[in-house]
């Protein structure tokens, strides 16, 4: 089968070679743009969030591109992405697309559906290549992962501005067209230090901000206007608090087996909110307590417009800044975000953090020479 995908940031690298491991042909659709957002939110009920757009417009433009089946993920719990794949499905049937449709969810007890779904996947392979495509697929989202947080970490600390993002690029690309185990191995250790390479070995001390919110829109560049690009030219160091491959691992994994526990987050946030409520509310409620903890200089929480659980954190998230002394940024994006106004809120904050962190150093400073 030829099977298309909605788009997550650089995961389209890990499903490609999933999608060869399990015997189909993987249709990557176009890099977002301005065109898949329009694609999306013209066949989208108005009320629905911006992630719900974009991806079906990025299954529009993978159909167009010949898919006869898209692959997607479900969920469940008070949120609206338990609805997506089922609405996404009955959309493209109205619109006149006959696709099989595959939705990759936590079973929750309906093993018999959940198995169905995977023969579907797996029919046209066999175990061997099974194993070694599903092996690659998730090195590379690893490695994918671990080159982002290289480039996170060297953009405030470049020599030569501009250099780091698309050292990047070409590293993704390399890690794209990895047939093997060992060329990813290589493509990372070579990476790690082409990355060291590109910094400057006196660099000052960089801003650090956390950055929390609704996942899609943390992960995907498109929806969120490139943000950690832009705090990176700013001359902040993004500390990200969510992982896909920690989703993954949680969500997929360990959650159909019944060994994830939201126990941690809920101590986190303990004072603040008392559970679960759908999306990552409580992880950027419970994130946020962390960064705070760690001392970091200030928070960036991203949410689009709409989102339940991350309006419920927002109206929650003044508060862990005022009893933690840390300045939090929240900005909502939705498909009429303008740049330059998006631009001018983060240099703004930025600029307030940095003049926040000198008085304290001058202050520092001050006690010091005092004693
Ligand atoms: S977490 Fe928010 S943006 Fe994501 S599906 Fe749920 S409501 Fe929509």
């Amino acid at each position: 089968m030829k099977i298309t995908f909605p788009h997550l940031g650089n995961l389209y690298i890990a499903a490609e070679s999933l999608l060869k491991g399990l015997g189909h042909e993987p249709v990557t659709p176009p890099p977002t743009s301005r065109r898949t957002l329009e694609l999306g939110s013209y066949h989208s009920p108005d009320e629905v969030c911006l992630p719900f757009k974009i991806s079906l417009g990025n299954m529009l433009e993978g159909l167009a591109q010949g898919a006869d089946g898209v692959l997607m993920i479900g969920g469940w719990g008070p949120c609206r992405l338990g609805y997506y794949a089922e609405i996404q499905r009955l959309i493209l049937k109205a619109f006149g697309k006959q696709v099989e449709f595959i939705t990759l969810e936590v079973p929750r007890g309906r093993w018999g559906e959940y198995l169905g779904r995977f023969r579907t996947l797996t029919a046209s392979t066999d175990l061997r290549t099974f194993w070694q495509g599903a092996r690659l697929s998730w090195v590379k989202l690893k490695a994918v992962e671990e080159l982002e947080l290289h480039a996170v970490s060297a953009q405030p600390r470049e020599k030569n501005e501009g250099t780091v993002r698309p050292y990047l690029r070409r590293q993704l690309e390399l890690l794209r067209t990895a047939q093997t185990v060992d060329e990813v191995q290589e493509i990372c250790d070579a990476a790690s230090r082409g990355f060291r390479e590109l910094q400057a070995h006196d660099a000052v001390r960089p801003l650090r901000l956390g950055l929390v919110g609704e996942i899609y829109t943390v992960l995907e560049p498109f929806a969120n206007l490139r943000l950690e690009e832009r705090l990176g030219s700013l001359g902040v160091e993004v500390v990200r608090t969510i992982s896909l491959v920690e989703w993954v691992r949680n969500h997929i994994f360990k959650k159909a087996v019944g060994l994830y526990s939201l126990a941690p987050l809920r101590r986190l946030a303990a004072g603040y909110l008392r559970g679960f409520i759908g999306g990552h509310g409580l992880e950027s409620v419970a994130r946020s307590v962390a960064l705070a903890r760690q001392n970091l200089d200030g928070i960036v929480h991203i949410l689009p417009l709409s989102c339940m659980p991350e309006i419920v954190a927002r109206a929650i998230l003044p508060r862990i800044s005022e009893d933690h002394g840390i300045p939090v940024l929240s900005l909502i994006v939705d498909e009429h975000t303008a740049e330059a106004g998006f631009q001018t809120r983060l240099e703004a904050f930025v600029d307030l953090v940095q003049r926040r962190v000198e008085r304290f150093e001058g202050q520092r400073q001050a006690r010091l020479s005092g004693s």
